[in-house]
């Protein structure tokens, strides 16, 4: 006896349609702290305090688990420029310690401070393009979202 399957599923062409998700304009979008999908709405409400959802589309921004990325990627980025910038200036003019101090110092603490919220909106729109963590619409069955 052949065994039908009970629960028949018909192709048409917008079953496996989904929302398409550019990677760079999604992380443009969040550097600029704007909504990944419409590019519109704020995506903070604090300093680094995700809002819950888009004013403007009201794309649910919760899912996101941006978590410690945002800062190990902005002391990457302010490490590559500090410490060649060090380096550079002291092999050809070897100021005073105080001097380097007084300026390495303030540098790096601006410079962590004015990409911590981009780096953190990047890495939101980068979790939101690649349907990370609870950003998939149609999560496939028994997965739990991370
Ligand atoms: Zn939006």
């Amino acid at each position: 006896m052949e065994r039908v399957n009970p629960k028949t599923v018909v192709w048409t062409r917008e079953t496996g349609a989904v929302e398409k998700r550019d990677l760079w304009t999604a992380m443009k979008r969040g550097f600029r702290c704007r909504c990944p999908r419409c590019g519109e709405g704020k995506l903070f409400r604090a300093f680094l305090k995700v809002d819950n959802n888009c004013s403007v589309c009201g794309l649910d921004f919760t899912p996101h688990r941006a978590d410690d990325l945002p800062a190990y990627l902005v002391i990457v980025i302010v490490g590559h420029i500090v410490v060649p910038l060090a380096l550079s200036i002291e092999t050809n003019f070897a100021p005073p310690v105080w001097l380097q101090l007084a300026i390495y110092l303030p540098l790096t603490l601006v410079l962590s401070l004015l990409l911590l919220q981009p780096v953190k909106g990047a890495v939101v729109g980068l979790q939101w393009a690649l349907r990370m963590h609870g950003f998939d619409e149609n999560p496939p069955d028994g997965v739990p979202p991370v």
